[in-house]
């Protein structure tokens, strides 16, 4: 182990690849199985000829020979790598610390300790790569949703396949226990799925011909036909995976720091010891050099910073593993870090802080069609939008579709959509949009978002769509302001009416309405220049229409990311559920972790500071300090992983 490099990556390249291809057992080797069994067996036997090497009291010779064997046995490993890594330029990491403290030992003539420091260490490394290990696994565990095959039909029968072989079209079987391999809809049965391991969200959903499911459901007890309507590739389980593995990559500042600290720290921890080895005995008439010399060297066990620079990220990597089983995926250690300076949040309204499920109030008409024709013409053109209020107006309409009557479809952001419906114009969209095409409309007295519609550039009518709140908006916005977040602020395309009432309704401090897509960045990137240096802002949006401002905030962070590209692309966090209470809980891990971090960077230099003040004082002896050096790294690593297992609530 190289301590200049944390070497605890939230899912480390080769794991993530043996996960993908589930070939556990035949796992190459990867940096911390340096304790293979055969390592092992040679600290093993060594250990046992150090014990009869105690245990022999008569034959200096014999006991020498016997202590050195055992040393090398133990410890052989550790001189090699010193060696290898002196020849790459890398002198100062652990194994240059503990070689020449333990060779140290020897040349005073303290044999025991020289063995005893390198097993200990040895024992030490041992425990800490099983936990570093273990908390590795449990985040592949908690993300184990890659499907293993899928059950494709054809022609034949049914057949087994590598998902990643099923193609867009396709028509597979999932069976009950078995999970769902590809995105697709269902068009036979219907069943409940477990949607936890990527929402975290035990309840199940229950899913009928025509709903959609996602890879990485698991079916619990139907028998279901889907249709696949996303390759592997495409589809939201390896989207996911790609997200948490490079998850590692971005480290936070606080890791970053520890780098650092490591590079200036050892080298400075060595010429420190060679003073104190050095200069008493020069000065001082009483002191002899091996005291001094043995001082130094346990300074120099001591100095060992492997706890820090294991527990650090292995706190952040706590963190995000944490935060996923909540169904809050975070793509760094640097913005969970970052979620704990947030003190402006930004909401979106539609889909974020509403539910984005319209149902139709009123349809007004101005007697040149009825309104039916309106709405139908409206459903038709709607269908080709993925925007939540055109998936409202397409489910508000009860007949049938025709696609084909629609051409020259356009989507105008943030305004509404234009199309050709059987031969003629229709412009669909809020007030703004028609003032833009000076068309003049009728004023609807009833509050709520409008959608005016003209057909040959002639106003037609109005439908107006309410959207309810999320059930848990109110009381998410008042936790998140307990938590100490500064001011809350909305942004909307909607008219000011909808807008305000909302606000008002759930506590939000200042809205800003009628705006188009390019005003939503602008507006955001004045709050963003408005925030205190070193304070963050958070922007949360649903990933419609607000990609560039989610990838504009210090913070982007998309809602209801399940099948959403744009959002998961774009954002920093994705929260797979559309609960506004999974900001604060994102906060509270981002807390949680920050605590654990310090508390092991504390504790891990208050522990050192004190034995190496005792060991240069000469009140440590070796085996205190190879203690004190193991120890703490592994009730570090321990600590740390309790933010793995936090639950806020
Ligand atoms: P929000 O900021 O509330 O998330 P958007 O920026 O997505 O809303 O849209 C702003 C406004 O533009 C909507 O309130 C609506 O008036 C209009 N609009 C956008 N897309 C559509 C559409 N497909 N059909 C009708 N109106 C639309
Ligand atoms: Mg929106």
């Amino acid at each position: 182990m190289n301590f200049f490099e944390p070497h605890v990556n939230v899912l480390q390249k080769d794991e993530m690849e043996d996960h993908a291809h589930h070939t556990h057992e035949n796992q190459h080797h990867h940096d911390h199985s340096h304790h293979s069994s055969k390592d092992m067996k040679f600290v093993v036997l060594g250990s046992i000829i150090f014990a009869i090497a105690i245990v022999l009291r008569n034959t200096q010779y014999i006991r020498l020979g016997l202590f050195l064997i055992s040393y090398i046995l133990i410890g052989g490993e550790v001189l090699l790598r010193a060696f290898r890594n002196i020849q790459k330029g890398q002198i100062f990491d652990e194994n240059f610390l503990m070689t020449i403290a333990t060779v140290g030992a020897f040349i005073i003539g303290e044999y025991p300790e020289g063995v005893a420091v390198m097993l200990f260490y040895q024992i030490g490394e041992y425990f800490q790569s099983l936990a570093v290990n273990r908390s590795r696994r449990s985040i592949a565990e908690l993300m184990d949703i890659r499907p293993d095959y899928a059950n494709i039909i054809t022609d034949i029968g049914e057949e087994k396949v590598d998902p990643r072989n099923v193609r867009v079209g396709d028509i597979i079987l999932v069976k009950p226990g078995e999970k769902v391999p590809l995105d697709g809809s269902v068009i036979d049965g219907s069943s409940s799925v477990d949607t936890s391991a990527l929402t975290g969200e035990s309840l199940p959903r229950d899913v009928n011909v025509g709903n959609s499911v996602l890879s990485g459901f698991i079916n619990k007890h139907g028998l279901l036909k889907i249709k696949v309507e996303k390759e592997f590739g495409q589809s939201t389980v390896s989207k996911i995976l790609q997200l948490v593995e490079t998850a590692g990559n971005k480290k936070a500042p606080t890791e970053n720091f520890i780098t650092k600290f490591a590079k200036y720290y050892t080298p400075f921890v060595v010429m420190v010891a060679a003073l104190i080895g050095i200069i008493p005995p020069l000065v001082l008439a009483e002191a002899t050099f091996s005291q001094w010399f043995y001082r130094a060297l346990v300074f120099l066990v001591v100095s060992c910073p492997c706890a820090l620079v294991i527990s650090i990220p292995l706190g952040f990597f706590g963190g995000i593993g944490g935060a996923s089983r909540e169904g809050i995926l975070i793509k760094g250690g640097n913005y969970l870090e970052a979620l704990n300076s947030v003190d402006t949040l930004v909401f979106d309204k539609t889909g974020t802080l509403t539910r984005g499920k319209f149902s139709v109030e009123e349809i007004y008409t101005n007697e040149k069609i009825t309104k039916d024709e309106l709405l139908e013409i409206a459903a038709n053109v709607e269908s080709f939008s993925n925007h939540p209020i055109a998936q409202s107006v397409v489910y508000e309409y009860k007949g049938s579709l025709n696609k084909e009557g629609i051409t020259q479809y356009k989507e105008l952001a943030g305004l509404g959509v234009s199309a050709v419906y059987n031969g003629r114009k229709v412009l669909l969209g809020n007030g703004g949009l028609f003032k833009d095409n000076n068309i003049d409309i009728h004023q609807m007295d009833k509050p709520g978002t409008i959608i005016n519609i003209a057909l040959d550039d002639i106003y037609q009518g109005s439908i107006v769509i309410s959207d309810k709140l999320k059930d848990d908006a109110k009381e998410g916005l008042e936790i998140i302001k307990d938590l100490g977040i500064k001011e809350t602020i909305m942004l909307t395309g909607d008219n000011k009416q909808v807008a305000d009432d909302i606000a008002k309704r759930i506590g939000i401090d200042r809205v800003y309405s009628n705006l188009l897509p390019q005003d939503k960045v602008r507006i955001l990137e004045e709050l963003q220049d408005n925030v205190i240096k070193g304070r963050k802002l958070a922007f949360i949006g649903d990933g419609i229409n607000d990609a560039p401002v989610l990838a504009r905030a210090d913070i982007g962070i998309a809602m209801g990311g399940l099948g959403s590209d744009a959002a998961i692309e774009a954002a920093d966090i994705v929260l797979m559920t559309d609960e506004i209470k999974k900001i604060p809980t994102a906060f509270k891990i981002a807390r949680k972790t920050r605590q654990i971090v310090w508390q092991n960077i504390i504790f891990a230099l208050g522990v050192k500071a004190i034995v190496l003040i005792l060991g240069a004082g000469g009140h440590a002896s070796m085996w205190e300090a190879v203690f004190a050096d193991v120890g703490v790294a592994l009730i570090a690593v321990l600590n740390a992983s309790r933010v793995l297992k936090y639950k806020p609530i």
